[in-house]
């Protein structure tokens, strides 16, 4: 199978795009949100590209735990926004996620009925475990990048790549939906991304989301380029050709590099909603 990864890899970027988007006409659009359970996180030391960390500056107050009752009010403006599938997210807490967590996604499940996933990193099989119990439909973990020297570049502390790809099979074998992918735009070869795409087709998963890599202000990678779009845009659209049957996400859904998630072909979007209606 990877030479035929290789093969569609090696198209040009018309004919990518096009079959690529041709795809995604046959898909229906799916709008995701975070809905965030807690803003601090245990690695240590943190990951250089951390977007929270710049999310910190700008708003102090989204380092804290959210309550049940903020949870819930969330998710009202989620439903009312006309949000299809919902993230509870939070930062690595370690491998045993608190036990809050499974409040949260049973009072997300008690007054939606929203598509919910959990993103807290690598975690163990007894979270996974409970956080199904309590309603959870599937696990988001990203691998960040497929190669593990320079994932280690970027987040020295806290989970491993091996821990993410652990949490994913141990999330596969407990029947929850996966959704996963990497980042474009931090080094990697055109090997390391065909290397990404055949890890994640073994797990099957049922969402892949290939995000560019942005530096965001007051990040230690702050001074370093941002991904190329045009090479982001021709991943998204191998994954797209490779795995036709997924749900391919951007999270790119205004300014300059929005026209390039389209034309990768994704049909799932994050986006950030206030109180008012998509529609
Ligand atoms: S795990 Fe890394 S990227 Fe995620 S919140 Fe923590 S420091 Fe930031």
């Amino acid at each position: 199978m990877t030479e035929k990864l290789r093969e569609i890899y090696s198209l040009d970027s018309n004919t990518l795009f096009q079959e690529a988007q041709e795809i995604a006409t046959t898909k229906k659009t799916i709008y995701c949100s975070p809905n965030i359970a807690n803003g601090s996180c245990q690695t240590v030391p943190g990951c250089r590209h951390c977007k929270w960390e710049h999310m910190k500056v700008m708003k102090p107050d989204f380092n804290k735990k959210r309550t049940l009752e903020e949870i819930r009010a969330r998710t009202q403006v989620l439903v009312e926004a006309g949000i299809d599938r919902v993230f509870l997210a939070s930062g690595w807490m370690g491998y045993q996620v608190p036990d809050f967590y499974y409040d949260c996604i049973s009072s997300i499940k008690e007054n939606s009925t929203l598509d919910i996933y959990g993103l807290f990193g690598a975690i163990n099989r007894s979270s996974l475990v409970n956080l199904k119990h309590a309603g959870m439909d599937g696990y988001l973990c990203g691998l960040e990048t497929p190669n593990e020297e320079l994932y280690k570049r970027f987040r020295p502390g806290g989970d491993t790549l091996t821990d993410r790809l652990t949490t994913l099979k141990t999330a596969k074998d407990i029947d929850l939906k996966i959704w996963s992918g990497f980042l474009v735009g931090l080094g990697e070869t055109d090997e390391d991304v065909v290397v990404g795409l055949e890890i994640l087709r073994e797990f099957d998963p049922e969402s892949l989301s290939i995000l560019p890599f942005t530096p965001f202000p007051h990040t230690e990678m702050w001074a370093e380029n941002p991904a190329n779009p045009l090479k982001w845009a021709r991943v998204m659209a191998s994954a797209r050709l490779y795995l036709k049957k997924l749900d391919l996400f951007s999270d790119q859904t205004q300014g300059f590099y929005q026209g390039y998630g389209i034309l990768g072909g994704a049909n799932g979007f994050y986006v950030f909603p206030e109180k008012k209606s998509l529609t």
